[in-house]
């Protein structure tokens, strides 16, 4: 199962009971702007904490399991050689750099 974090400002606009909003109220003292706060797209009540500085995010909600997909939101797809590391872009297969053919895998990096 995966599910896609939703932004905790349209969270709260639609549900102020959620109890969400009483886990929010601890974490706010806790340097706020180093963190962005998400929900669980499927149980929707649960945190997700963004680690700005670190990059650090939750691959699981710890509330219902599910994976949560950070595609388009904090991570991209691109392709990568995996054996120089080099980046290309997501129409690009394989890389420049070898021959013989090396292709080239997609990988999740953070943005
Ligand atoms: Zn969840
Ligand atoms: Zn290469």
């Amino acid at each position: 199962m995966k599910c896609v974090p939703i932004a905790l400002t349209q969270v709260l606009q639609t549900d102020t009971k959620n109890e969400i909003f009483a886990k929010l109220l601890f974490a706010i003292p806790e340097a706020l702007a180093k963190k962005e706060y998400f929900a669980c797209g499927n149980c929707k009540a649960n945190l997700l904490i963004y680690d700005k500085v670190t990059k650090d995010k939750p691959k699981v909600c710890s509330r219902c399991g599910c994976m949560v997909d950070w595609v388009g939101i904090k991570s991209v797809l691109v392709n990568q050689c995996p054996q120089c590391q080099k980046a290309y872009t997501q129409l690009d297969r394989f890389c420049s750099d070898h021959d013989p053919v090396v292709s080239l895998k997609q990988v999740e990096v953070a943005i």
